[in-house]
């Protein structure tokens, strides 16, 4: 018989209603219990309810104080694996120059690639540790992890053994993504690297116990008839597919992703009704990163629209040191509200249900019986107090199946 532990005193017991992926203004319901008790047994949630109707035994009682209780929050999208810094480019954007020139002049990811295949394994290892901690205690309990600042399948794969490494010693779950970032710049170099990326690649991100592979399509990055070679690579070997879309230009990467029945079309800004249709009618997730609209003082994706039209959606940190350096799923939250144009509950349900669903993960996202007991206590006994809050910390505990984190 194992223990259980019984979380008492909780003014309000918020989770998202339903079951799976929660669909266009279907993410508005919540269900919301009044002076509740959560019973956990084996890091899982085994009852929930009011606190009167609970009449089992428990080994362990926690108390609350009277504050709300929220799921762990899911970020379905961060880089938090790099070397060096980008403060020179903060300094020079706010100076005026445009995220694109950056890019184009060589500057901004290329310099964060140098940085990052530089840097010794411990010391790449020891700044995302340090980085996941924050994120842990701004309520992230799941968190993706992209490689992309390799380029060389031995340094992609290395960021990716960081993460690993990393998700056996933090309490959070960690989800590693092989992320296809930049082609070489040589036109002939390019050609041989994407046979090198569909052929030796492919085989070894499977290899590395790695579940899912993403592409940057942009002017800049990836054209849709490589990505469209990589996605179908990857499903040739069993992997997930996403794809970082439409953030400048809508090239038809979002269509493409979608046909290849992709997890996830992260950024949207530049989706217009086409493509916010074409996401709606499929079972990929939309991606949100209100980060980068906030960092880069870009156009914000039409979150509104997207949920309007039927869609599901999710929010990410985008956790990054060029476009993003937004360490805190509840300010990515409290910002998809404002930027986004979501509802506070709609906010919520991408932020935890939904962002499990961008994932893949269907044992997380809400509180009830048979789910992880990730949960977070908050500061107030009015769950709106975590969207509503901008800058201070309105998680106060964060639960990791069932274990309160340090
Ligand atoms: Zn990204």
């Amino acid at each position: 018989m194992t223990a259980i532990q019984l979380l008492t005193n909780v003014a309000q017991l918020v989770t998202p209603a339903g079951v799976g992926a929660s669909r266009g203004r279907d993410m508005r319901a919540l269900d919301i219990t009044r002076d509740a008790a959560i019973a956990i047994s084996d890091g899982q949630v085994i009852w929930c309810g009011p606190r009167r109707e609970w009449t089992g035994a428990a080994d362990v009682e926690t108390d609350a104080g009277w504050c709300a209780v929220v799921p762990g929050l899911v970020d379905p999208h961060t880089h938090a694996v790099w070397g060096g810094d980008r403060l020179a480019d903060f300094e020079s954007r706010a100076s005026g120059v445009s995220y694109e020139s950056t890019l184009a002049a060589g500057g901004g990811i290329r310099h964060t690639v140098a940085c990052t295949t530089a840097s010794d394994t411990d010391a790449l290892l020891q700044a995302t540790w340090q980085r996941v901690r924050r994120m842990t205690r701004a309520g992230a309990t799941t968190i993706e992890i992209k490689s992309g600042y390799g380029f060389t399948l031995e340094h992609e794969l290395r960021q990716l053994a960081v993460v690993r490494a990393l998700a056996a010693l933090v309490p959070a779950t960690l989800v590693p993504t092989m992320l296809f970032h930049l082609p070489p710049r040589d036109a002939v170099a390019r050609v041989d690297w994407m046979q090198a990326a569909v052929f030796e690649w492919m085989p070894a991100i499977r290899d590395a116990a790695v579940g899912s592979v993403d592409v940057f399509i942009e002017q800049d990055a990836f054209s849709v008839a490589e990505a469209g070679e990589l996605l179908r690579a990857a499903r040739a070997q069993g992997l997930q597919c996403k794809a970082h879309t439409d953030q400048f230009n809508a090239l038809g990467g979002t269509e493409l992703a979608i046909a290849h029945d992709a997890l996830s079309v992260d950024h949207l800004e530049a989706s217009g009704p086409a493509q916010i249709a074409a996401i709606a009618a499929s079972r990929t997730v939309g991606v949100l990163l209100p980060g980068v609209t906030l960092h880069l003082r870009m156009a914000a994706a039409d979150g509104r629209a997207l949920i309007d039209a039927g869609a599901v959606v999710a929010v990410g940190t985008d956790c990054n040191p060029g476009s993003s350096p937004l360490f805190s799923m509840s300010l990515a939250m409290a910002l998809a509200v404002r930027l986004n144009g979501l509802t506070p509950a709609e906010a919520l349900t991408a932020c935890t249900a939904n962002g499990a669903t961008a994932l893949g993960l269907s044992d997380r996202g809400r509180i009830v019986p048979g789910s992880r007991a990730d949960f977070l206590v908050l500061r107030s006994a009015d769950w709106r107090d975590l969207p509503y809050t901008l800058g201070d910390d309105a998680v106060a505990r964060v639960f990791i199946a069932g274990i309160e984190t340090s």
